[in-house]
């Protein structure tokens, strides 16, 4: 799991530092070195902390075009870069154009997993990504939702269109049902997902939607922080 685009550990001031990379940090630290008690001991504690308390895969959702602002493009850039560096699988559609492209190829600059989930019948349409981690090709549309589901600890919508909504308001409403635990969030670029929060909000209000389901949605502007409570809530699941 290459934490630097040139494959060496970073150099971060400390207070810069999640758990989870210090956890990765220690793993692959102690994989190259020689081994003494302590070392396996401090090993096994840095992977069961990555094996129980962190997230490892987040899925994000986005759209198959690139919008017509720039800022969209530039947004799923550093999401992308975000997650690469902090040790972060990405699960998505799989595809090569819009905002997936951008997105999979910034994980994968920053030497991060990146997991593709494409439909048969789509994978012309949507012009497979082949450079990912890898790929799976799927039976359809339900056959993808479910892989990229259960690959995921947690799930973002970037910007996007009727396809991006769908599968966040199908992972919402699994929440809703208590299928899942896993959080979800929407990164509000440019205030994309603001009229859908008022909207959700309306739909409280109108008695359709109860608050603690309103609160399923975790909406931020800013891509580290988002990820942070997501975290935190993923945490608080477990
Ligand atoms: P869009 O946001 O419409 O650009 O679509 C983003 C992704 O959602 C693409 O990979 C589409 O294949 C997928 N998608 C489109 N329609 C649906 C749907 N009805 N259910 C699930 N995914 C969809």
């Amino acid at each position: 799991m290459p934490l630097l685009r040139d494959g060496t550990l970073p150099c971060v001031a400390a207070e810069q530092v999640t758990c989870r990379q210090a956890a990765r940090y220690t793993c692959l630290l102690l994989a190259s070195v020689q081994w003494t008690v302590c070392h396996c001991d401090l090993r096994t504690a840095a992977e069961g902390f990555l094996d129980e308390g962190c997230m490892e895969r987040i899925c994000v959702y986005c759209g198959s075009k690139r919008g017509n602002e720039p800022v969209y493009a530039e947004a799923t850039r550093e999401l992308g870069l975000l997650l690469g560096e902090q040790g972060l699988g990405l699960v998505y559609g799989g595809a090569s154009v819009g905002l997936m492209g951008v997105l999979a190829d910034a994980v994968l600059e920053a030497g991060g997993e990146v997991i593709g989930v494409i439909p048969r019948f789509l994978q012309d349409k949507e012009v497979a990504h082949h450079g990912v981690t890898q790929l799976h090709v799927v039976d359809g549309m339900h056959a993808r939702k479910a892989l990229m589901a259960d690959l995921a600890d947690a799930f973002i919508a970037l910007p996007g269109g009727l396809g991006t909504l769908e599968e966040l308001f199908e992972m919402l409403t699994w929440g809703q049902l208590d299928m899942h635990t896993k959080p979800c969030g929407a990164l509000n670029v440019d205030d994309y997902y603001t009229p859908l929060a008022r909207f959700l909000d309306r739909m409280v209000d109108a008695g359709f939607v109860r608050a603690e389901h309103r609160r399923l949605l975790t909406l931020d502007d800013s891509p580290e922080m988002l990820l942070r409570r997501l975290e935190d809530l993923y945490r608080r699941s477990l």
